[in-house]
């Protein structure tokens, strides 16, 4: 597991990213292993599985037993009240983006009023120039 000393500081990422997913479909341990791996994090079923059960212990997913094949998997989905502590979680997520992220996004767009109306107008695709050497367009 690529994570270990930084295991405590993203151990609560994963458990919201598998909310997140089981909120938008019904999914299952490989699945989750395989989005996660995605994102760079390597988990085992030996630390899925423990916590999957967890979140449904909780009342945050519900599972199943579908037929898949010959065999059968577990498919879990979000509950209602898994959901509203997703929807919890992202509200502190958005803040703690903005705070880690403030000097950036001011670096970036300069003001917030500036940053606003360059998102709306879509203008944020030179991003990487600095306003004063930005050709004009022709
Ligand atoms: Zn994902």
């Amino acid at each position: 597991m690529r994570l270990r000393l930084d295991q405590e500081l993203f151990a609560g990422l994963i458990p919201l990213h598998i909310l997140h997913h089981a909120g938008e479909k019904p999914i299952y341990g490989l699945w989750i292993i395989e989005e996660l791996a995605r994102h760079g994090y390597h988990l085992s079923a030996g630390t899925l599985y423990p916590m999957l059960h967890r979140l449904e212990k909780r009342g945050l997913l519900r599972s199943k037993k579908e037929p898949a094949g010959q065999s059968a998997r577990r498919v879990y989905a979000i509950t209602p009240n898994g959901r509203r502590t997703l929807v919890e979680a992202k509200e502190k997520v958005k803040e703690l983006f903005r705070e880690l992220f403030e000097s950036e996004l001011h670096r970036v767009f300069g003001s917030a009023k500036h940053a606003k109306r360059a998102m709306a107008n879509g203008r944020n695709k030179n991003i990487d120039q600095p306003s004063k050497t930005r050709k004009r367009p022709r």
